[in-house]
């Protein structure tokens, strides 16, 4: 079972067809690549438990960012009198 992973990740890689070669040029090259995906997605995804969508609403005290269904000031079902209302709400609290 072991091995056949193995053989499966060196045809993946190119090896198995090309040599080592396709390794150090083709896969180990785009680790990289690979760090700054994951680095971006931690960024971005929502930070409730279990939750794999993109989180683009902070919370109030600005640690945690959550998706649309997560984030408690978001309706589900989102209208343009509630986004009217958030932008009057806003405009009071700056005013004072
Ligand atoms: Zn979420």
């Amino acid at each position: 079972m072991l091995k056949n992973i193995w053989e499966w990740f060196l045809w993946f890689t190119g090896v198995t067809d090309a040599g080592w070669s396709a390794w150090w040029g083709g896969f180990f090259s785009c680790l990289p690549l690979f760090g700054v995906f994951a680095v971006v997605w931690r960024r971005l995804k929502c930070h409730a438990p279990g939750c794999h969508q993109i989180g683009l609403h902070r919370t109030a005290d600005g640690l945690y960012v959550l998706c649309r269904k997560h984030h408690p000031d978001v309706p589900n079902n989102l209208t343009l009198k509630h986004i009217q209302k958030s932008h009057v709400n806003a405009k009071a609290k700056k005013d004072k």
